[in-house]
């Protein structure tokens, strides 16, 4: 018996996108404007959509858990940018042109490599960017506490997902956007020995701190940034100056604040609010705090990544109907994971066309 009698078969072809973070997100927004007949299921094994990019409004403070900015040319690249009008939504990051200061023995000096392009972010922070995208998800099922296990090939060329709460979904062709570990585990299940590589993909755990403060409570300018703690040993790797480097992120009167620590499941208030007492001079307790921890934070590749990936490509090939996006595989900055994305999505219509004309001839 054919391994996909036993999944329900849907009347139109149907392409399955595992992994909602950006990149996933992007490939199913490009897949429907390429195609509006097609089946689209975007899978996720989290409660909720967006993957690394999460945030939150906090008493009118916006509060980024994960990423806080998106190179602009990249961004505007993007099919996503045009398509969904982001152009009104953006907000320009530190518009004062203010220093990036670096920390070394607990001194502050300006770092001498300034990023000279120009970075953006959304009025809400960047995690607008998924709501507006997901608001504009059309006719896309989505199904979210689904960790895809394996993916099987059927005898006639489509693909089964098996997922943990023992449901199955066929699909003519499958997106695989998800982390390096679980990308392997979906590769290696379809005999794809390339995949092993992703094993060497590291994820160092981070955890973000936002506090805000009354501006009474904070004596230094903060003309800058933020600053990079030099220093590896360091438990807290970074601070941003959030309300400096994006003041409509802010209400006027209030500082806001954000630490980087290195690792998760430690005190990383204490850890932050000791950094910004010394930094700073900060001593009063802060109005609120928000906690995101990363236990896989952003990906290291190892040094022949790129050979990696592209031998991955080529093995690939000879499994038709399979595609992969994200971080996992090319490039860590948003922009990056919606352009392959978009990419992903487009190589799946052209395959489902290109199946289509070859099953009505
Ligand atoms: C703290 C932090 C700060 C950052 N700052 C910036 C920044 O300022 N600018 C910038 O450009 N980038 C930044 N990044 C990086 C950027 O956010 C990520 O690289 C990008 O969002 C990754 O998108 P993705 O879609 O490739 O993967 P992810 O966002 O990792 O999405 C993958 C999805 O796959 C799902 N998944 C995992 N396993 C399975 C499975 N078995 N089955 C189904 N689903 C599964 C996950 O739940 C997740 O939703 C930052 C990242 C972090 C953590």
């Amino acid at each position: 018996m054919d391994v996909s009698d036993s999944v329900e078969r849907n009347a139109r072809p149907e392409i399955l996108v595992i992994g909602a973070g950006i990149a996933g997100i992007a490939a199913a927004l490009r897949i429907r404007a390429l195609n509006d007949s097609c089946g689209i299921t975007l899978a996720d094994a989290a409660a909720r959509l967006g993957g690394k990019i999460a945030g939150d409004v906090v008493d009118g403070c916006v509060v980024d858990g994960g990423a806080d900015v998106c190179i602009g040319s990249k961004l505007r690249a993007t099919s996503l940018f045009a398509a969904l009008s982001l152009g009104a939504r953006v907000i320009r990051v530190n518009p004062d042109n203010l220093p990036t200061y670096e920390s070394r023995d607990g001194e502050l000096c300006k770092s001498p490599t300034t990023f000279h392009g120009e970075l953006l972010t959304f009025r809400e922070g960047v995690r607008e960017l998924v709501d507006v995208a997901c608001a504009a998800l059309s006719d896309v099922t989505v199904r979210t506490n689904a960790v895809a296990e394996s993916i099987q090939r059927t005898d006639d060329e489509r693909w089964i997902t098996h997922f943990a709460d023992g449901t199955s979904l066929l699909a003519d062709a499958t997106i695989v956007a998800v982390p390096a570990r679980a990308a392997m585990t979906l590769l290696s299940s379809l005999a794809v020995p390339a995949a092993k590589t992703l094993e060497e993909v590291a994820y160092p755990a981070t955890t973000t701190v936002t506090m805000a403060w009354d501006a009474d409570d904070v004596q230094s300018s903060l003309a800058g940034t933020g600053y990079l703690v030099m220093e590896p040993s360091s438990a807290v790797s970074a601070c941003t100056w959030t309300s400096s480097k994006n003041p409509t992120h802010a209400p006027r009167g209030i500082v806001l604040v954000r630490g980087y620590v290195r690792g998760c499941g430690l005190d990383a208030v204490s850890l932050v609010r000791a950094e910004v007492a010394s930094t700073l001079g900060v001593t009063a307790p802060p109005l609120f705090t928000r906690v995101y921890e990363w236990p896989a934070g952003i990906p290291v590749y190892p040094p022949d990544h790129d050979r990696n990936v592209s031998a991955l490509g080529d093995a690939l090939a000879a499994v038709p109907g399979i595609f992969i996006a994200g971080s996992t595989f090319h490039g860590i900055g948003i922009p990056d994971c919606i352009h392959s994305g978009e990419c992903a999505g487009e190589s799946a219509v052209t395959y489902l066309a290109a199946r289509q004309i070859e099953e009505a001839a």
